[in-house]
């Protein structure tokens, strides 16, 4: 492996300046703030301190960062955050990915948004499908990679089949891959596999991506992760908007952080509930196969999944219909939702004639 950031990241990018904040040109303490062109007065935001929301956010969350440094042993230089981990695989593409030139690798069946984030991008996509059992195709993606090859997804556990990828697969990539091998851990929390954040000493060309829209229960607030060598990281800060994360989001996020057990606990109860909607499920007729998940959802697959998502439907269910999706023909992708709704699931599919 030759791994070179400089061989990487767009030239346009490496020689741009990027745009300087008011408050990034200024340290130390001061009263009276007249660089930003903000309103004095305050905010018109009911039921809040009005001085909260008329002034620019810190542009690089730092108070945030320390807290998620401190919960995630990673130092707060090796972690970008974003208006959720879509804004970090975004930013990959437009800082390693050269339009109509570059390709990266994808592996479906799984996460639909790097495909998107590449069409957006003008940037071609290799597709090296999982192998019947949900693993990679290793030797495929070998012969997949050529000169022009920026960035390899892997997706684990994925979505949507739900099992973590054979860390030894992974790990293959990341010796003998030249770009950057990016592990997307949206479901980490509800794995049973550790994390390869403790791997980013070991690999300059790993990133990982975490997200607390998931275990965090914080989908609305939107605020994800990147983490990897402090290189990449201030790359994303050099072209990340100035104020990507807005007060209101690092203010909530960081009095979230401080509820680690509540959210251990929920993720405890969903990998409870996970195992027992899985036998549930394998005791119906019109369920044919379940496959493991190391998620907070569950692939399952029916007798005809069209039919009983329009069912489901009808009982105001709404499932992921993921039967025109490759190697998932018809599997329904069922979140584990409380012990109250997953019985209304059950209940609702034993009915179906
Ligand atoms: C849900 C999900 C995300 C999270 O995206 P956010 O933008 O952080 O909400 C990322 N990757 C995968 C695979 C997901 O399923």
């Amino acid at each position: 492996m030759d791994f070179n950031i400089n061989n990487l990241v767009r030239d346009n990018i490496q020689r741009m300046a990027p745009y300087s904040s008011a408050r990034h040109e200024f340290t130390g303490e001061a009263t009276v703030f007249v660089d930003a062109n903000e309103n004095a007065f305050g905010s018109p935001v009911q039921g809040t301190d009005a001085s909260m929301y008329n002034r620019y956010p810190d542009p690089s969350q730092w108070q945030v960062k320390e807290k998620i440094s401190q919960i995630k042993g990673v130092p707060a230089q090796n972690i970008f955050l974003g208006n959720g981990s879509d804004e970090a695989i975004d930013l990959l593409f437009r800082i390693f990915c050269e339009p109509a030139l570059d390709n990266i690798i994808i592996c479906p069946p799984t996460y639909g948004m790097y495909e998107v984030c590449a069409d957006i991008n003008n940037v071609l996509v290799k597709k090296v499908n999982l192998q019947p059992d949900f693993q990679l195709d290793v030797q495929g993606i070998a012969d997949a990679i050529d000169e022009n090859t920026k960035l390899i997804f892997i997706c684990s556990p994925n979505n949507p089949t739900g099992n973590s990828i054979n860390r030894n697969d992974i790990e293959i990539l990341l010796n003998n891959f030249d770009g950057l091998v990016v592990v997307d851990e949206a479901y980490i929390n509800f794995s049973r596999q550790k994390s390869f954040i403790a791997e980013l000493t070991e690999y300059p060309n790993l990133v990982v991506l975490q997200t607390l829209s998931k275990a965090w229960g914080l989908a609305g607030l939107r605020l994800g992760m990147a983490f990897a060598g402090t290189d990449i990281i201030n790359y994303f800060n050099k072209v990340k908007y100035p104020y990507n994360i807005g007060e209101h989001t690092q203010q909530l996020v960081l009095q979230a952080l401080h509820k680690v057990e509540q959210v251990n606990e929920w993720t405890r109860t969903t990998v409870e509930e996970k195992e027992k909607l899985s036998k549930q499920l394998s005791g119906l007729a019109v369920v044919t196969r379940v496959y493991p998940s190391d998620a907070n959802f569950i692939l399952a697959q029916m007798t005809e999944a069209d039919k009983i998502f329009k069912y489901l439907v009808q009982q105001g269910i709404i499932v992921r219909n993921r039967s025109s999706v490759i190697l998932c023909d018809n599997c329904l992708r069922i979140t584990i939702g409380t012990p109250e709704e997953n019985n209304t699931i059950i209940n609702a599919l034993a009915a179906y004639a």
